[in-house]
């Protein structure tokens, strides 16, 4: 198998009856560059050279992706809530509800209900549990980016695969992520904060980040945290 190596990051090259190459990153981070089949490879070496930066920023935002199943929602597993472990525990009953134990959560669903059932329960006492603490944050942060006129905020909750928030500016319409209950509170919290900035900076520009690193100085480890 053909594949190239540049700055420390690796490419596989695959050749396909195709004019023009291009580049494709996997959700494993993997980074694939297809070919035309009789294309000299001083001219992938440029091109991959040439896309080198982009490459770089898409692999980052790949890998940064929650991944796409976490749990499987069966009893016996382990369930996050706001950084804690539980144990799940599965049981029949006629309609889908969810109770917060000391150290256990209760999923009751339908006898045979199978992942999207069972995911559908768990987003909603997720999303439940966000709406106990979010609207908190998302005020304190409007107080702190001084937001002129604070018109009222719609706050939506979704199971989303690609990011942890979304801040439509014009509507005011701030987005989380479901799966945000299963991280620390500290990070629901960034998370909020990194939303409502978007009000005041659409863009990820100097002053945003500086903004976040002298807001929340441990940054790094919710960052991490987010991964
Ligand atoms: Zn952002």
């Amino acid at each position: 198998m053909e594949s190239i190596e540049f700055d420390g990051v690796k490419a596989l090259i695959i050749r396909k009856k195709i004019k023009n190459a291009y580049i494709k990153i996997k959700s494993s981070g993997e980074v694939v560059i297809t070919a035309p089949l009789r294309y000299p490879s001083v001219l992938i070496e440029r091109f991959f050279g040439r896309k080198l930066g982009w490459i770089k920023k898409r692999k980052a935002a790949v890998l940064a992706r929650p991944a796409k199943i976490k749990n499987l929602y069966i009893d016996g597993e382990h369930v996050e809530l706001f950084g804690k472990k539980y144990a799940l525990n599965v049981y029949n009953a006629k309609k889908s509800y969810v109770v917060l134990n000391c150290d256990s959560i209760c999923l009751y669903v339908k006898d045979g209900a199978g992942y999207d059932k069972k995911k559908k329960a768990m987003d909603a006492f997720y999303k439940k549990q966000l709406e106990n603490i979010v609207p908190a944050f998302i005020n304190k942060w409007l107080l702190e980016i001084r937001a002129v006129a604070p018109a009222p905020i719609t706050l939506c909750f979704k199971s989303m695969k690609s990011k942890w928030g979304s801040c439509r500016v014009n509507e005011r319409k701030i987005t989380l992520n479901t799966e945000l209950a299963k991280k620390s509170v500290r990070c629901a919290e960034y998370v909020c904060a990194h939303e409502v900035l978007h009000l005041r900076q659409i863009r990820h520009n100097k002053d945003f980040k500086d903004f976040m690193k002298r807001a929340f100085p441990d940054w790094k480890a919710l960052e991490e945290e987010l991964k």
